[in-house]
C-alpha cells in the first residue's frame, strides 16, 4: 500500500495505518468531534480484534468523555451489532473500530448515528467540518461522565435475529457447520449463535487474538482452509466472515466456494418467496438479483456504493430486502446493516424449508460471471478520467451516471466504473452471462483507463 494513502478521511470515516498518521491524537480529536457532533449521552464504543484496538478504544474515550458523552464500552463485538444495538437502546450514536477487510496494519474508527445507521455523506461532511474547525464542546469539570460497561454486545442482535428466523425449522435438521472468522470479532460469537439454531459447529480461524490468518476480505481465494475443512468434516455448508464480521461468504456442503455474491442472491430469492416488495442494491451488485426480483415481479432500487446508501434507500423505498455483492446481506425487519449473521440464518432456513443442499440451491440461479479489477490512479486525476469516461460511452447501451459510470449492454452484460473512496485506486466491475465476454469487456476497460491515468 503506498504511504500517500495511509491516512483516509472521508465519509466512510477515518482510516489508516496505525502508528503512522493514524495516531492515539487523531483519535481522540476525531472522538471529540464525534461527541460534539452528536451530543452529550450515551455512545456504544466496540472493536474488532486487532491488537490496536485497545489503544484505539481508550484514545476514543478520551475524545468522547472531553465532551460530556458517557461511553458504552461493549468490548469486541461485530458491526451489525452494534449497531443493532445503538438502535434499539437509549444510546445517541456509536463509533465501530474497525478496519473491516484490511490488513491487520490498519485501523479506522467508523461513525454511527443514533439510528444505528452509518453517517450519510453530509452527516460525515458536518462532523468533518467540526472536525476541521477544532469547535469541540468542551465540558466543564463538573460535567464529565465515566465509561460504561455492555458485557453482551449481541444481546440485541441475537434476540432480533431469533424473533426472525424459524429457529424451531432448523434446530430441527441439527446442521452440521464449519465457519471461518478469520480470528475476528466473529470468533466469539458465532459458534454461539450457530448452536443456539441447533447446529453443530466446527470452527477455523476462530481465536481472537488479532492476528489475522488470512487475507480478511472473504473472498474464494482466501477461504481455502474453510473449504477443506467443510470436506473433512462433511458439513452441510461452511461460512466465512471478515474481520468484523458485517460479510458473509459461503461454501458448499463439496466444499466449493459458492462466490460473495450468491450470499446476496440466495437471501434476496428466499425473503421474496416469502414478502414480495422492493430491493435495494448497489451499482456492482450481480445482475443475478433483477433476475430474481422480475420472477416475483418485485422493483430493484441501485444505489451508490456504501453500505449507508443502501441502508437509505431501503427505508425511502420500504425494500423488504437488500445489500451488496460482496457478502453484505440486509434485512430491514432486523436492521438495515450488512450482516453476516442474517445471512447464515436464512441460508440454514433455507436448508431447512426446501430440504435441499447448498450446491442445489446454487443449481437453481442463474449463472453469470463477474470480474473485479482496480487499476492504480491516482485520487486528484480519477475526478477528469470519469467526465472523460462517461462522455466516450454515452451512447455505448444504458449508461447510469449515479455513482461512477455503469453501462449495461443488451446481452445483460455490464460494466461498473468507479473511483475507490478508500485507496488510490478506480474500481471496475464486469458482469457477463458469457465468461468470455466478461473477461474481454474487463480488459478492454483496464486497458482504456490505464491509458487515461
Ligand atoms: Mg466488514
Amino acid at each position: 500500500m503506498p504511504r500517500r494513502s495511509s491516512l483516509k478521511v472521508g465519509i466512510s470515516g477515518v482510516r489508516g495505518i496505525v502508528g503512522e498518521l493514524l495516531t492515539p491524537q487523531l483519535v481522540t480529536t476525531f472522538a471529540e468531534a464525534f461527541g460534539t457532533f452528536v451530543g452529550p449521552g450515551p455512545v456504544v464504543v466496540g472493536r474488532d480484534t486487532r491488537l490496536s484496538g485497545e489503544m484505539m478504544k481508550n484514545a476514543v474515550f478520551a475524545g468522547l468523555l472531553a465532551v460530556g458523552c458517557r461511553p458504552i464500552d461493549v468490548g469486541i463485538s461485530p458491526v451489525p451489532s452494534i449497531l443493532i444495538k445503538t438502535n434499539r437502546t437509549d444510546a445517541i450514536g456509536a463509533i465501530a473500530i474497525t478496519a473491516s477487510h484490511n490488513p491487520v496494519q490498519w485501523n479506522a474508527l467508523k461513525f454511527v448515528g443514533r439510528n444505528g445507521l452509518f453517517l450519510n455523506r453530509y452527516e460525515a461532511q458536518e462532523l468533518l467540518d467540526i472536525y476541521h474547525q477544532s469547535e469541540f464542546s468542551l465540558v466543564e469539570t463538573d460535567a464529565y461522565k465515566w465509561v460504561d460497561r455492555d458485557d453482551d454486545p449481541t444481546r440485541e442482535h441475537f434476540s432480533a435475529l431469533l424473533e426472525y428466523l424459524d429457529v424451531d425449522a432448523i434446530r430441527e435438521r441439527n446442521f452440521k457447520v464449519v465457519y471461518d472468522s478469520c480470528n475476528g470479532a466473529g470468533s466469539l460469537f458465532t459458534s454461539g449463535f450457530l448452536e443456539m439454531l441447533g447446529c453443530q459447529t466446527e470452527g477455523v480461524n476462530n481465536v481472537p487474538d488479532g492476528l489475522f490468518p488470512r487475507n480478511p476480505e472473504p473472498k474464494a481465494e482466501n477461504i481455502s482452509e474453510l473449504c477443506e475443512a467443510v470436506k473433512a468434516e462433511k458439513a452441510d455448508v461452511g461460512f466465512a466472515q471478515d474481520a468484523d464480521a458485517d460479510r458473509l461468504a459461503i461454501v458448499d456442503e463439496k466444499g466449493r466456494p459458492i462466490g460473495e455474491e450468491l450470499s446476496i442472491a440466495l437471501a434476496v430469492k428466499h425473503v421474496l418467496s416469502r414478502n414480495r416488495g422492493p430491493v435495494a442494491v448497489n451499482l456492482s451488485t450481480t445482475a443475478i438479483v433483477d433476475h430474481i426480483a422480475a420472477e416475483f415481479d418485485c422493483p430493484v432500487i441501485r444505489t451508490r456504493i456504501g453500505e449507508v446508501n443502501v441502508a437509505e434507500a431501503m427505508i425511502t423505498n420500504c425494500a423488504v430486502i437488500g445489500g451488496e455483492g460482496n457478502g453484505g446481506v440486509m434485512v430491514p425487519a432486523v436492521h438495515p446493516c450488512r450482516d453476516s449473521f442474517i445471512g447464515m440464518g436464512i441460508v440454514l432456513q433455507c436448508l431447512a424449508e426446501q430440504g435441499k443442499t447448498v450446491s442445489e440451491l446454487v443449481a437453481e440461479l442463474p449463472r453469470y460471471v463477474m470480474v473485479k479489477k482496480t487499476v492504480e490512479c491516482s485520487t486528484e486525476i480519477a475526478h477528469s478520467i470519469m467526465t472523460v469516461l462517461r462522455k466516450r460511452h454515452t451512447d455505448a447501451g444504458q449508461v447510469d451516471t449515479t455513482d461512477g459510470l455503469k453501462i449495461t449492454y443488451p446481452d445483460r452484460s455490464w460494466v461498473h466504473i468507479r473511483p475507490s473512496n478508500t485507496e488510490a485506486v478506480m474500481r471496475l466491475t464486469v458482469e457477463s452471462p458469457s465468461p468470455e465476454k466478461a473477461r474481454e469487456l474487463a480488459d478492454q476497460f483496464a486497458q482504456e483507463i490505464s491509458s487515461l491515468c
